[in-house]
């Protein structure tokens, strides 16, 4: 008889791996946005990762934002409209880190935590990567529709946590 062994309180894996997500993610110096990644083979942590300027070179806190600016199609009260868009290109998507400082062998089956939904070129190297599931928290719609066909084509597991809540002031709102 195991089951008075069942903690309630206790976290489940992927609250548990979310929340160093979130940790990872306050390391970022980007103020425009904070995104963690980390890389799990069954239940054991193998890397971590934050959007930041390439090492050595200074980072969003020291030389400010790097602004690109792009018009995209959205939704304005029920229409579509062409809207103004400002984006950080300082720094090295989160993502893109851990594949950069993991290896091909510890990521053949995984799974990717991440804070936030991947942007297209994420998700498409994500897709190449060997990784088998991606877990994110926030959705980012504008590349949403052709991020999820394409894992869907990969056959790759890709999980919003609708129901998380991230710990204390890891996951405080930033500019989308
Ligand atoms: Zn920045
Ligand atoms: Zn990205």
């Amino acid at each position: 008889m195991a089951t008075g062994l069942q903690d309630a309180s206790r976290k489940d894996w992927d609250t548990y791996f979310m929340d160093i997500a979130y940790m990872v993610s306050t390391r970022s110096r980007c103020p425009r946005r904070h995104v963690g990644a980390v890389l799990v083979q069954g239940k054991k942590l193998l890397g971590t990762a934050y959007n930041g300027a390439p090492m050595g070179v200074p980072d969003c806190s020291e030389a400010g934002c790097m602004i690109a600016e792009s018009y995209e199609l959205a939704i304005v009260d029920g229409k579509e409209e062409m809207v103004k868009k400002q984006r950080c290109i300082r720094t090295i998507h989160a993502e893109q880190n851990l594949l950069l400082f993991t290896d091909r062998i510890d990521r053949e089956g995984s799974t990717v935590y991440v804070t936030d939904e991947p942007c297209w070129t994420c998700a498409n190297m994500l897709a190449n990567s060997g990784i088998r599931e991606v877990v994110f928290h926030r959705a980012y719609p504008k590349d949403s529709a052709k991020v999820n066909e394409l894992m869907k084509q990969k056959g790759i597991v890709f999980r919003c946590l609708e129901t998380y809540e991230p710990p204390g002031q890891a996951g405080m709102n930033v500019i989308s």
